[in-house]
């Protein structure tokens, strides 16, 4: 969307809270404490009362903006913006745009949108044909409440001030054959990507992450590292490649593409992105890439999302 109709949609705090509160009444309030579902809307409170235990809900309440102090517009503009750059942006540029007083706020209500978006995309499982590697990215961890596992450094593997990710991305054979494509490569379109921090590169971790997020009737495609190993027990087939140095962003086209445009994203927003939120980041990459032909869309997308994801803070 552009700004102009973003404006033009979205002229002032009213509007923002008149379409927030549409979209809850099109998906359906349920009362937090007896699950009715119809409710009188008390207007000059802002607050839904349960027609049969009368007990109140805020508008805001069970969903993104629960106990944000801050106006539904600067979360409609953040929408706006998380869903119309191809870049994102920090805090601080939007705290800076917003003129708000304060970092923290706008930096919160940002990673909520962002966590949002990964709560959509894990709804979701892959299919087809999936890549799956692991990816290092920096992000260091930055105070002592996130602190790391103390195992030992894994050569080859990524150190310590790195966070793991596994990556995995789900793609079609494409009809398009007239292209010259040597062995290793294959003519695929892109189709889903999910791009998830993990502890530790364990069979067991892996495991886990392959069953949820990756549907049976799968081909998965790896490289041949041990902890890959027990992949076929879960999907259709394993294709387990031993692939020279020099031909692997080949054999894995579209895994390598997407971690080395995550990087560049991640850097384009921050300097340096901790442990503890790096998720978050990445969350707000793979729904892009996933939505990449939504357009005009997409924000529409996110303000269902944000109005209507359970939100337990
Ligand atoms: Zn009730």
């Amino acid at each position: 969307m552009s700004l102009i109709s973003f404006i033009e949609r979205f002229p002032d705090e009213d509007s923002c809270k008149q379409e927030f509160k549409r979209i809850r009444d099109k998906q359906g309030v349920v009362c937090n404490k007896c699950g009715h579902t119809e409710h009188y809307w008390l207007k000059n409170k802002d607050q839904y009362e349960c027609k049969s235990c009368r007990s109140r809900m805020t508008l805001r309440s069970g969903t993104v903006m629960y106990k944000s102090q801050l106006p539904y517009r600067y979360w409609f503009i953040a929408m706006h913006l998380l869903t119309s750059t191809k870049k994102s942006f920090s805090a601080l540029e939007l705290q800076r745009q917003l003129g708000h007083k304060y970092y923290e706020p706008i930096w919160a209500m940002l990673h909520k949108l962002r966590a949002v978006m990964g709560k959509r995309d894990s709804k979701y499982q892959l299919d087809q044909i999936v890549e799956l590697d692991e990816g290092f990215f920096k992000a260091p961890v930055l105070d002592s409440s996130d602190d790391d596992t103390d195992e030992k450094p894994k050569r080859g593997r990524g150190s310590q001030s790195q966070a793991k990710v596994l990556v995995m991305v789900s793609s079609k054979v494409s009809m398009d054959k007239n292209k010259n494509l040597d062995k290793f490569q294959k003519p695929t379109q892109l189709k889903f990507v999910k791009m998830l921090v993990i502890e530790d590169l364990k069979g067991e971790t892996i495991m886990e992450n392959v069953k949820t997020h990756i549907s049976k009737n799968t081909v998965v495609k790896t490289d041949d590292f041990r902890s890959y190993s027990r992949i076929n027990e879960a999907v259709w087939r394993h294709l387990s490649m031993k692939v020279p140095t020099d031909k692997l962003e080949k054999a894995f086209t579209w895994v390598h593409t997407i971690i080395s445009n995550a990087k560049r994203n991640l850097l384009g927003i921050n300097h340096m992105t901790s442990r503890k939120h790096i998720q978050n980041y990445l969350n707000e990459f793979c729904y892009k890439v996933n939505r990449r032909y939504f357009g005009d869309k997409l924000f529409d997308r996110l303000l269902v999302a944000a109005a209507t994801e359970t939100w337990k803070y």
